[in-house]
């Protein structure tokens, strides 16, 4: 007996001894395989050479059977050491550096230390050298809201779960968002339940744990019939809540790691639905990160695509023309768009790639709403293969490992051409009519609409009584200022958010779409939530921040011609939204200042075919603006329609002498009657 047991201490010693050497052996091959990626990045060649990878691993097996070891033992040590060594290569071309001077990363999660994101942030950031600082937020929100604000550096964030799939808050927070993804970790997810001191299963009476845990584990839950469930912010506060109620009927559902960081017992380990339980975690910064183009990439936008019959057919099959793989396609309904959806769409791509440039220029001409949310490299990383070499000597070529047909005009504008002001808002970008939906109302093509209200909203009667009188008559559209732009500072300001509620229950009773202007960036989300179409006025058409907000939202935008801007002006501040990912804008010529002084501006009525050649926006005429005065706006407003307009906007008010802004060019309700039976003619 007690030379067995001094034979296994000196086995075990033997074998403890090798597995140092291994491992000193691995630390050894990871610098060998650092110095490899830093020549061959000097040398501008690829990261992987899959031959090599793949000639590597006939040599070990060759080797192996020599020792009696098996191939599929052999391949899968060595796949994981191969893979090692790729996502080191790829993280010296591919580094996460602090913003701060400090050199600290600083990691903005939901949850505290040992949730899932604190362990998927900790695998991410593995191969970085500087130091982790971690800020536990509560809510997602908050999580984004500290990188947007520069409190921290990057956003962990999970997005999907092969169990209990995508994660809605996260993906409607992407939509807003003005972070970029730069990185994703797969992170498999290991639930255990957890108790304290006293506790067994049989205890159990109440379980703490997070909503995404509880639907994960829903089938073990489901067996344990005496448990009353908790939703918990996270798993590891969970774990924290049962210590500090140190209860023996109190259970938690967490990670392995949280059970050991509160010094707490595992009652029963892998109790999640399916054994494969992996978690996909977003990486976000608030600026893009360029991917190099020798790492396999992925590409993530949202879009919305356009109002026109087969629109998401046409907006899918441009990735079948450039021979795209798309990875994922979720949809999620739009806030205030009842019964419209948003599409979030993976795809294996580049941003820096000319074809998927293209690929991004052709699909915009079918979507309403595109916004890119970042290219990241791609966390699916090829397996090297075990492959019999043929007679001479070579690999088959792989299928996928075909070259790529190429496409025509994919190759990077040369420098010499002069590059165009605005590209998104013109013709040749999009030749057909861009179709703008409000609710059943539809703007552009070949629809004359009409938007009609008083300047401003001044009280509940007025806007009402306006609002019926505009339905009667048959405007589609009703506008009311709730926050004015006046000249000056002691004219009447707008009734603001007040107004607009009145404004908006005016619409919700006559049924009408709602357009009213945002003065202000920060003002942008909460007036796109009541108001149908956002209006960006005249004294506004340069304020590049107001049109970059706006362009983040997916609201339909009315975009008025400043006093004294050109068309080209007009078109590139049209650009700055339509860049921004919002595709539904509508242009308004609401008269310019001229040497002549007899009418408030001057109706630049050749604005409309010239605008009509430049561009697929539709325009609206605002002839009360223009001209100012009440008794000629009906013909400036048949004038448009003769031109070609896809509509106009006017001003009426119930009695427009006490009108408390604009009162000279308002029209009596029975102008307005006049109004819309004599464009009714035309
Ligand atoms: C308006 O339409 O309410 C308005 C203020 O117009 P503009 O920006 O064209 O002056
Ligand atoms: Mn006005």
């Amino acid at each position: 007996m007690e030379k067995k047991n001094k034979n296994i201490k000196s086995l075990r010693e033997a074998i403890n001894n090798i597995d140092e050497k291994l491992v000193k052996l691995l630390a050894e091959r990871r610098k060998l395989s650092k110095e490899v990626v830093i020549v061959k990045d000097k040398d501008g060649k690829p990261i992987r050479d899959q031959q090599r990878e793949t000639e590597l691993l006939n040599k070990i097996i060759a080797i192996g059977k020599k020792h009696n070891l098996d191939s599929h033992f052999l391949t899968k040590i060595f796949y994981e050491i191969i893979d090692d060594s790729v996502r080191l290569q790829q993280k010296y071309l591919q580094n996460y550096k602090p913003e701060n001077e400090a050199g600290i990363l600083r990691i903005a999660i939901q949850g505290i230390e040992g949730s899932y994101s604190h362990l998927a942030s900790t695998q991410f950031f593995a191969h970085n050298q500087e130091e982790l600082i971690f800020l536990n937020k509560e809510t997602f929100n908050d999580v984004v809201e500290a990188v947007e604000k520069g409190e921290a550096d990057y956003a962990v964030l999970p997005i999907e779960n092969t169990t209990s799939g995508g994660i809605n808050e996260v993906y409607d927070l992407l939509l807003h968002t003005t972070l970029s993804i730069v990185g994703e970790e797969k992170f498999q997810v290991k639930h255990c339940l957890i108790g304290t001191g006293g506790s067994s299963l049989s205890k159990l009476t109440k379980i703490f744990t997070h909503y995404q845990g509880a639907s994960q584990c829903s089938k073990f839950i489901a067996a344990l019939p005496n448990c009353e469930i908790t939703f918990y912010s996270d798993t590891a506060m969970s774990v924290k809540k049962i210590v500090e109620e140190n209860n023996p009927s109190y259970g938690a559902i967490a990670s392995e790691e949280a059970a050991n960081l509160f010094n707490v017992k595992i009652l029963e380990r892998n109790i999640a639905n399916q054994s494969e339980n992996y978690t996909r975690f977003l990486v976000c910064s608030r600026k893009p990160k360029d991917v190099d183009l020798r790492i396999p990439a992925k590409t993530s936008l949202v879009m919305a695509t356009s109002h026109t019959p087969g629109s998401l057919v046409d907006a899918l099959s441009v990735f079948q023309k450039y021979h795209v793989n798309m990875t994922k396609l979720e949809s999620r309904p739009i806030l205030g768009n009842p019964w419209e959806e948003m599409f979030y769409l993976d795809f294996e791509g580049n941003m820096v790639d000319p074809v998927v440039r293209k690929l991004l220029e052709e699909l915009g001409r079918y979507t309403r709403f595109l916004k890119i949310l970042g290219t990241y490299p791609s966390k699916d990383i090829i397996k090297t293969e075990y492959k019999v070499f043929n007679d001479a000597g070579k690999i088959e070529p792989e299928e996928n490992a075909k070259s790529k047909p190429e496409i025509p005009g994919t190759k990077l504008p040369e420098k010499s051409q002069k590059p165009k002001s605005y590209k998104l808002a013109s013709r040749e970008y999009k030749p057909d009519d861009t179709i703008i939906k409000v609710r059943d109302i539809i703007i552009g093509g070949d629809n004359f609409t009409v938007i009609a209200g008083p300047c401003s909203v001044e009280s509940h009667e007025q806007i009402f009584s306006c609002a019926q009188e505009a339905k009667e008559y048959g405007a589609q559209i009703l506008r009311g200022g709730c926050f004015k732009p006046r000249t000056s500072p002691y004219s009447f300001q707008g009734l603001g958010f007040e107004g607009l509620n009145e404004l908006e229950a005016a619409g919700k009773t006559y049924d009408l779409p709602i357009i009213t202007e945002v003065l202000a960036p920060d003002q942008v989300e909460a007036i796109a939530r009541q108001a149908d179409i956002l209006q960006v006025g005249a004294r506004n058409m340069q304020n590049f921040s107001l049109l970059k907000a706006v362009g983040r939202c997916h609201r339909p935008v009315m975009l008025k011609r400043g006093m004294m801007s050109s068309l080209d002006e007009l078109l590139n501040a049209a650009e700055y939204i339509l860049s921004q990912g919002n595709r539904q804008v509508i242009l308004c010529e609401r008269g310019i200042r001229t040497f002549e002084t007899a009418t408030r501006n001057t109706l630049d009525l050749s604005a409309i075919p010239v605008l009509k050649e430049l561009t697929h926006l539709p325009i609206i005429v605002d002839p009360s603006h223009a001209i100012g005065q009440r008794d000629k706006v009906i013909p400036l407003a048949k004038a448009a329609k003769v031109v070609g307009a896809h509509g106009i906007m006017v001003e009426f008010h119930p009695e427009p002498e006490k009108a408390l802004s604009d009162p000279d060019q308002a029209l009596r309700f029975d102008q307005f009657e006049e109004m819309m039976r004599d464009l009714s003619k035309i």
